[in-house]
């Protein structure tokens, strides 16, 4: 399928690695010219090299970097210094530290609501005019499934991320944006084969002092597809949300968890 995405302009956050890198592939295999943003320059410049490098890219697509904090005004200033006009933002940053929310004070709190629900508003604030006044636009924010099924010591995940998902769920709805055919979704996932997820299982082996490989077999025996998902087939799904056939998708929470998710709805 040809997904109508080739020349368009996509900004892709948190693309140095894991889940967003994925999303960053799968666009550029459409032929949309990616903008990667991430904090470290080596990683992304690596990232970006082997992207430029793909045999699927197609002619003429363009790969850009910007190494700079998301998160900070300063950072976001940057990108939009790099392109004003983005047609895709698919908005993700690191996600926020386990923990017992004892723990938490005022400044730990404002840190994961900055990152997880005000940076992902900041974006879509700078780019959805621009996309009405152009008739087409694809925003997908890379949350979580704890939005849907909350994890206790991911609290300042579940908190920011639902503040976020109120906010888009409302945003999305505006016929001024849906009508204009600017699409805002969000993409859940449930364990991915990434760096946080193997650093999140690494603090639960020192924690209980069981081999990690021990706990990545219970984590995986307990998704009903029986393993972790891959980058690349989140970014797949990504790029398909972010397609001209998914113009009639809007203000969705896009679970991808190989079925971990209990609920019938
Ligand atoms: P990852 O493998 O650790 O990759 C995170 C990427 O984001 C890296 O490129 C990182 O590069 C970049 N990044 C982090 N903070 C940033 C910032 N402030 N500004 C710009 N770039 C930033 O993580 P992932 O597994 O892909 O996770 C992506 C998101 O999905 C996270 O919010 C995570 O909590 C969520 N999630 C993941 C899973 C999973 O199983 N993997 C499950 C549920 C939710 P730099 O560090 O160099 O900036």
């Amino acid at each position: 399928m040809d997904l109508g995405i080739a020349g368009k302009w996509a900004l892709v956050c948190g693309a140095s690695k894991g889940l967003g890198l994925g999303c960053a592939v799968a666009l550029a295999r459409e032929g949309a010219h990616v903008v990667m943003v991430a904090r470290g320059a080596e990683a992304l410049e690596a990232a970006a090299a082997a992207l430029r490098a793909d045999a699927a890219l197609p002619a003429g697509t363009q790969v850009l970097t910007v190494a700079a904090d998301i998160t900070s005004v300063e950072g976001r200033a940057r990108v939009f210094a790099q392109r004003a006009d983005y047609d895709i933002v698919i908005t993700n940053a690191g996600g926020p530290p386990p923990g017992d929310f004892r723990d938490w004070g005022r400044e730990t709190w404002i840190k994961a609501v900055d990152a997880n629900m005000l940076t992902p508003i900041e974006l879509i604030k700078a780019t959805v005019d621009g996309m009405v006044a152009r008739g087409f636009g694809r925003i997908v924010n890379i949350t979580s499934s704890a939005v849907k099924a909350p994890i206790d010591i991911l609290g300042l995940s579940n908190g920011a991320r639902s503040g976020l998902t109120g906010f888009i769920a409302g945003v999305a709805r505006n016929p001024k944006l849906a009508a204009a055919n600017v699409t805002v979704n969000n993409l859940l996932p449930g364990a991915f084969d990434t760096d946080r997820l193997r650093g999140t299982m690494e603090g639960a082996s020192k924690k209980t002092g069981k081999p990690i490989e021990a706990i990545a077999e219970a984590r995986r025996k307990a998704i009903p597809a029986q393993r972790f998902g891959e980058p690349g087939e989140f970014g797949s799904t990504c790029a398909f949300l972010c397609s001209r056939q998914a113009s009639y998708i809007t203000g969705q929470n896009v679970l991808i968890d190989g079925g971990a998710y209990p609920g019938t709805y």
